[in-house]
């Protein structure tokens, strides 16, 4: 194999520009997920260990500021300050149009965690009050409340997860009431989990779906992978509950949990997607692709598979870079060598993977030469996939990265700095 090398200084300048200038127009649609383009952005400098020596203390507590300006009077955050129409304007009747979001809850409590700030200023009662009117009666979490109380939105294993992540975050380990706040419903919340399960192993976004570790990516954190999401929520949940026997997904040797991890191994693939490209717009075979038979046409089973293009088998070259696919079939991404690895890293499997070929496949096919990574092979590089990159090469011990904990997706320093919060002494 050729030598790669991670190149931290231009990820770096990558981080920094995204932080300091704007960023390129396609992010304009985003405007609503600032806070998850915020975690992005900061945890990306954190992992590269210069966030303290790259931005002064000045810079660090306007961000500060910002986050806390999104915490909803009645507890939670909203994703960016555009639905704010001041504390002064706020009634029960208006603010259901500014309400707290639940993913936008666990990334702003993140990113205060990464910057250092002690939570004081956290309507943590508040929050946790609100988590459970988020809970809908099958286990599940909405995104936000609506009118009259309406729990609207999400559903999908994603809301489980950054609900059960902001609970975890702010009752610290043990599972005893705050101020007499009422709990979320942790029973149903890990039946709904485990009833997302798929024949094959994977997790599907709600029962009987399709296993995969993607969503559809009309907004970023929409790309969430509902199998590491779902781990992520029972690992969360069983991380507080130390005395109850774990799930049977998360148990060696039951059969949920094999067929798992069997599944999240088979996601890596050396199909990169180089060649369809390339095929798209120069190759006349594309149009030679027997067309279906209609239905007064006599179908022959040979004819037609010899109107099949042919596929070259793998060769040594081909095989030197593998990374991650999301779902059978699919080309790999950068992101999935993230969502695959870091669920791999919760059942302590992740040594079952090829780790050299995966670091072949995002070093020389999707890191970039200005700094951060893009989804696939020459792609620009987004916020997103250059953090996710970094994690799953991170999970590998690359040299000039801080080791990451799989489900709070933060640097083991951030997590010390989480560990140390009043409410965590209490019951460690
Ligand atoms: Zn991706």
């Amino acid at each position: 194999m050729t030598t790669v090398t991670f190149n931290r200084e231009r990820h770096i300048k990558y981080f920094l520009r995204c932080l300091k200038t704007f960023l390129p127009s396609f992010y304009t649609s985003n405007d609503s997920n600032r806070m998850l383009l915020a975690f992005f952005t900061v945890a990306g400098l954190d992992l590269l260990g210069v966030l303290q020596s790259k931005t002064t203390p000045e810079e660090r507590q306007g961000y500060i500021e910002w986050i806390y300006h999104c915490q909803v009077p009645t507890g939670g955050f909203r994703a960016f300050t555009g639905t704010d129409f001041g504390a002064d304007n706020r009634t029960p009747e208006n603010e259901a149009w500014d309400p707290a979001n639940v993913p936008s809850t666990f990334f702003a409590l993140v990113v205060l965690i990464i910057l250092g700030d002690d939570l004081s200023r956290v309507k943590r009662t508040e929050c946790l009050q609100w988590l459970p009117l988020m809970q809908r009666d099958n286990g599940s979490f909405g995104e936000v409340l609506g009118p009259e109380g309406n729990i609207e939105g999400g559903g999908d294993l994603r809301f489980c997860c950054f609900a059960a992540g902001t609970r975890y975050i702010l009752r610290g380990k043990g599972e005893t009431d705050v101020d007499g706040t009422r709990d979320i419903n942790v029973e149903n919340l890990a039946a709904f989990v485990q009833a997302c399960q798929a024949y094959d192993g994977g997790m599907g976004e709600a029962p009987f779906c399709e296993a995969h570790c993607t969503a559809a990516v009309d907004s970023l954190y929409l790309a969430a992978g509902h199998t590491y999401c779902a781990m992520g929520a029972l690992s969360f949940l069983s991380r507080m509950s130390k005395n109850q026997r774990p799930p049977p997904v998360l148990l060696p040797g039951a059969k949920e949990f094999e067929s798992l991890i069997r599944w999240l191994v088979s996601r890596q693939t050396a199909e990169l997607g180089e060649a369809e490209e390339s095929d798209e717009e120069d190759s006349p075979e594309a149009d030679e692709i027997q067309k279906p038979p209609t239905a007064d046409e006599e179908f022959e089973l040979n004819a037609g598979l010899a109107g099949l293009p042919s596929i070259a088998p793998p060769t040594e070259d081909s095989l030197r870079y593998a990374g991650f696919n999301g779902r059978c079939n699919k080309y790999a991404d950068t992101c999935y060598s993230f969502w695959n690895m870091a669920t791999l890293a919760m059942m302590d499997r992740l040594p079952l993977i090829d780790a050299a070929r995966n670091r072949q496949y995002l070093l020389e096919k999707t890191q970039h030469i200005i700094g951060g990574f893009g989804k696939g092979v020459g792609e620009p590089p987004d916020l997103l996939h250059s953090y996710f990159g970094m994690v799953a090469l991170a999970f590998q011990g690359e040299e000039g990265l801080d080791g990451v904990d799989p489900a709070l997706c933060i640097s083991h320093r951030a997590v010390r700095h989480l560990e140390s919060l009043p409410w965590w002494g209490e019951r460690a």
